[in-house]
């Protein structure tokens, strides 16, 4: 039989915004329960240095910036539980979630579980990944100056993504497996207008080469209209092809917009379930920034702290 246990707050998700959220609940004395899921410290753990969050003039490699986030909750009392939930009933308090081998029920709920890019599929996306291979250009663009960038895309964030990087590169090739873009009229026009940027149409990239000794250094581009191959030389592959939100587990029990992306009240993290707060990328496609997720994380611990407030609870 599993194990049941209950607490006042649980926090789904070990990202920015989770354990923001865990630290400030911590100080609060709410003693959070954090459930890690299958990603533990979220996006920034797949990025190498990180230039852009503040406070580290010298820049610090992701994965250390989780570990000191997530040493700073459990110093305030968050109790970190490695495991990942396989189903939520926020249906009725307490709320119930359910992992392989344990079950909680909760007074209120903390939902940070973030957003995963999407991936063309390719074994390299894994293994460069941080080598040049990068799926945000606000972190990564600024390691590629002077050098050749490539972006996979063809909606607005290829776009801006690519119009951001020309900032950096000395050339960047936009690969679009189609002959339009899926990208707004507006967004369209900067990038076709962009000196910089090269488009390479009815193009999809078949296999990124290099090392993590050399970075990526080539690409094969496969025509999609008659399948002859090339190699085209590159720096970098900035995979911008969409995000997919983390909220497949509260579909049909809160409120989401037609890609998934749980919507809240405005400037809030309240959500439309009475005790379930929302913060981080899961409910925003705009931003999408570590500094961005750990300021919703604190939102929603001020919002969840004040709720519980309210409750009467033993
Ligand atoms: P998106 O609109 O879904 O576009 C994804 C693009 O990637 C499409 O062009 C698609 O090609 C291509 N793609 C998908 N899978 C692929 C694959 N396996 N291989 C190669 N290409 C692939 O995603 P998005 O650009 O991230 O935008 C998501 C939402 O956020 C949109 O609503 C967008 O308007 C919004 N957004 C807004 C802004 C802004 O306003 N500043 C910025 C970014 C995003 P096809 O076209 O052939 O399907």
């Amino acid at each position: 039989m599993s194990a049941s246990s209950h607490h006042h707050l649980i926090i789904l998700g070990s990202g920015p915004a989770g354990l923001t959220a865990a630290v400030y609940t911590a100080r609060a004395n709410l003693a959070p329960v954090l459930i890690h899921g299958p990603l533990p410290g979220g996006q920034l753990t797949t990025t190498t240095e990180v230039e852009n969050f503040p406070g580290f003039p010298e820049g610090v490699m992701g994965p250390d910036l989780m570990t000191k986030m997530e040493a700073q909750a459990v110093r305030f009392g968050t109790t970190v539980k490695v495991d990942t939930v396989t189903s939520i009933d926020i249906s009725k308090r307490p709320f119930t979630l359910k992992t392989n081998s344990a079950s909680f029920t909760c007074d209120a709920l903390i939902v940070a579980t973030g957003a995963a890019p999407k991936l063309i599929g390719l074994p390299e996306e894994k293994t460069l990944m941080g080598y040049g291979v990068s799926t945000c250009a606000t972190c990564d663009g600024a390691f590629f100056r002077n050098k050749i960038i490539m972006v996979v895309g063809g909606g607005d964030s290829a776009c801006e993504e690519a119009n951001f990087l020309s900032r950096f590169g000395s050339e960047v090739l936009l690969v679009h497996r189609r002959d339009s873009l899926r990208a707004s009229k507006i967004m369209q026009d900067r990038l076709l207008k962009n000196p910089k940027v090269k488009m390479l149409w009815n193009s999809q990239v078949k296999a990124i080469h290099g090392s993590k000794e050399t970075g990526v250094t080539e690409v094969t581009i496969v025509d999609t209209q008659t399948n002859a191959e090339r190699v085209v030389k590159t720096d970098a592959v900035f995979v911008a092809i969409g995000h997919t939100p983390n909220s497949m587990l509260l579909k049909g029990q809160l409120a989401m917009d037609e890609n998934g992306y749980i919507t809240t009240q405005p400037d809030s993290s309240i959500t439309g379930v009475a005790g379930v707060f929302v913060c981080g990328d899961v409910k925003d496609h705009v931003y999408r920034q570590a500094i961005t997720a750990a300021g919703t994380g604190c939102m929603a611990a001020m919002d969840a702290e004040r709720w519980l407030e309210t409750q009467e609870l033993s």
